[in-house]
């Protein structure tokens, strides 16, 4: 028989730079390779794309990944969940170090290479393996990964499946049981419940909401919110921004739609929508209206508000970057009063987003709101749902699942033991069949 062993590399003691190897024998499989940004963003002046691996790893934005080295056992392959930075950030400065290749959906292995190609310090030339949901990839004569649709924040985010002679390991991070996605199909629970029945050896699940009682609203439910602040309002000649998450593609479909039927012309400002928002159309999996204007380089976007300006702010809706107050990003500089946009008494700012809870991002959330209230903005703050599932949805997903391990990643502590708590009054024992793993630690599996 083979022993099995999981890593916990990154990700287990706090939010972001998620990392975490299945080791089957002496085959090893890496999930997600991501990036802290709150420890890249406190210090001025970085500039991440040229700094070392051990630099970044000693500030905690990356995972440790030198406890690999103590690990017996080559890694076969690189697995990515989805596209957000803290999956797939880790990749320009670690990936390098393992010949293997890198496997994601198409929309993530996009974003992938955009990653690879900023990196100004090392060169990444694993071969990089699109996978679409559903698909399965051979690994090594027993390992194959499977992809299995999931929902979450961002397009084309997959469970990923590692297939053992000893059982499968379920990699569920991140997801939400979303039934009423507005883009992209619902989580494939036909084939989870099927994996379900074929018996789970071990599941690795975001711990992230677990403590939040309920069940996460469907993305249908942020799409009818943001419609009804844009739409549902006498006060329709008012200049109106909305600000959201630009990797959230299905949230800036809507608004893109939204401000047609307003009859405004959406424009999508900061080099981030520029990015992420292509990228899906490049792809297909976004339609643009024929009127939309998309500016990301500096010098374009100043220019484009000044136009808005001349033009009237009543014909635009501006789809801009900043929710979280990020110095230098759109709506902190217009609250600074940095661009030829103003905001005049009356003019309307909407966060489709939640804030990140982090001293820092709160900080500066703070600042941002406060200097667009002084300018007489009206603010709409929280019109958003979360693409994380909440303590029932992980409730809901253990029972289909049924997995005889299960160990919570993707959050501190405090979550984790969320999720302890859920797991217990399903049955699972902690330090037996449930089990809370530290970064650096390796969890041995025996019969
Ligand atoms: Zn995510």
């Amino acid at each position: 028989m083979t022993d099995i062993g999981i890593i916990a590399v990154g990700g287990y003691n706090e939010m972001g730079r998620n990392m975490t190897a299945v080791r089957v024998g002496e085959d090893i499989i890496i999930l997600d390779m991501g990036l802290r940004l709150d420890r890249v963003q406190i210090h001025e002046d970085v500039e991440i794309n040229k700094m070392h691996s051990l630099e970044l790893i000693e500030m905690g934005a990356i995972p440790d990944d030198t406890i690999m080295k103590e690990i017996n056992g080559t890694v076969r392959a690189i697995v990515c969940t989805h596209g957000h930075l803290d999956h797939i950030g880790g990749i320009p400065k670690l990936a390098h170090r393992y010949a293997a290749p890198i496997i994601s959906t198409p929309y993530t292995t996009a974003l992938i290479k955009q990653q690879i190609e900023s990196e100004r310090k090392f060169g990444v030339k694993n071969k990089i393996v699109t996978l679409n949901a559903g698909g399965i990839y051979q690994v090594t004569k027993d390992i194959s990964i499977e992809f299995i649709r999931a929902q979450h924040s961002i397009i084309d985010c997959v469970f990923a499946v590692v297939h053992t002679p000893e059982g499968a390991i379920l990699y569920a991070c991140d997801y939400k049981l979303d039934r009423m996605p507005t883009m992209g199909e619902k989580p494939d629970f036909d084939r989870l419940k099927s994996l379900g029945k074929e018996g789970v050896l071990a599941m690795i699940t975001e711990s992230t909401n677990s403590g939040v009682p309920g069940k996460t609203p469907s993305e249908s439910i942020a799409h009818d919110l943001v419609r009804d602040v844009l739409l549902g309002t006498e006060e329709s000649d008012v200049g109106m921004i909305v600000t959201t998450f630009a990797s959230h593609i299905a949230r800036i479909n809507s608004i893109i739609k939204f401000a047609t039927e307003m009859g405004r012309v959406p424009v999508l400002i900061g080099r981030a929508m520029d990015n992420y928002v292509l990228t899906a159309k490049e792809l297909g999996y976004i339609d643009f209206p024929d009127n939309i204007e998309i500016y990301g380089a500096r010098k374009d976007v100043d220019k484009a508000l000044k136009k808005i300006v001349n033009k009237g702010k009543d014909k635009y809706l501006p789809i801009v970057t900043g929710h979280q107050g990020e110095p230098g990003a759109i709506l902190p500089r217009i609250a600074n009063g940095e661009t030829p946009y103003t905001i005049d008494p009356g003019d309307r700012v909407i966060f489709s987003a939640n804030v990140i809870p982090s001293p820092m991002t709160e900080g500066n959330r703070y600042s941002l709101e406060t200097k667009l209230k002084m300018r007489g903005a009206r603010l709409f703050t929280d019109v958003h749902v979360s693409g994380h599932a909440c303590k029932e949805d992980h409730w809901e997903l253990l029972r289909i699942i049924n997995p005889e391990h299960v160990i919570p990643a993707h959050g501190n502590i405090n979550m984790h033991s969320s999720y302890i708590e859920m797991a217990e009054d399903a049955g699972y024992v902690l330090g037996n069949t449930l089990h809370l793993l530290r970064n650096g630690e390796e969890l041995y599996i025996e019969e």
